[in-house]
């Protein structure tokens, strides 16, 4: 009897473990064709509103660097703008999968559907003209807002899982954007103060090694 009960134990807990989707599958390997292939799950109006948000906002982020680096040269905006495609393709991946309206489907440089990115891109590429530490402050300041959405999209209505692994592997590209930024701020010789994190959550990211393994992130 104890041992059946052992053995019945062992092959529930065994069984959690294996049917947890999240910890068995939140691999920094998965390619966005496996992300494809993950279930389609039911999808709720937060969910909808976070993946059109986030296509704009990682679009945001690619054009404003493109722009910087059009404008001073860094060739960090240049990598990083790369970097924010493959974000850009990758909540796409899900835009499709869930046959949703890309609101970046014109791809017009430097413009957006959402009116509260439009004004933040024109506000930001304006204040990023007027020196290379302005413009560096701006991608770190574009940087600690994506995380931020990031989070509170997961905190709040995020459940599936395909939307759940891209949103934490963008999060970790936008932790290694930050990084960067910080550290060319760092080489002008100019200290970086977080605009939009606390500062428990900005030191818990800087004093971190850079995140690698990802495939497209
Ligand atoms: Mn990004
Ligand atoms: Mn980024």
């Amino acid at each position: 009897m104890k041992t059946l009960f052992a053995v019945l134990l062992g092959v529930t807990l065994l069984g959690t473990a294996c049917n947890d989707p999240v910890t068995d599958i939140t691999s920094d390997d998965l390619t966005l064709n496996q992300i494809k292939g993950l279930a389609l799950e039911p999808l709720n109006e937060g969910e909808t509103a976070a993946l059109l948000f986030m296509r704009e906002e990682e679009k945001l982020a690619r054009d404003v660097y493109t722009y910087l680096f059009d404008k001073w040269s860094v060739k960090s905006f240049q990598n990083i703008s790369n970097s924010e495609q493959t974000h850009m393709d990758a909540v796409l991946v899900l835009i499709d999968k869930y046959e949703l309206e890309d609101p970046a489907a014109d791809n017009i440089f430097g413009t957006f559907q959402n009116s509260d990115l439009q004004r933040l891109y024109d506000e930001l590429t304006d204040t990023g003209s007027a020196s290379m530490e302005a413009a560096l402050k701006v991608g770190a300041a574009i940087e600690e807002i994506d995380i931020i959405d990031l989070q509170q999209a997961l905190d709040i209505s995020v459940d599936n899982q395909d939307i759940t692994i891209v949103f934490e592997n963008l999060m970790k590209g936008s932790r290694n954007h930050l990084r960067a930024f910080v550290s060319n701020l760092s080489t002008l010789g100019i200290t970086y103060e977080p605009q939009y994190l606390t500062q428990d959550d900005y030191n818990a990211i800087i004093n971190s090694q850079k995140e690698t393994g990802g495939s497209w992130w």
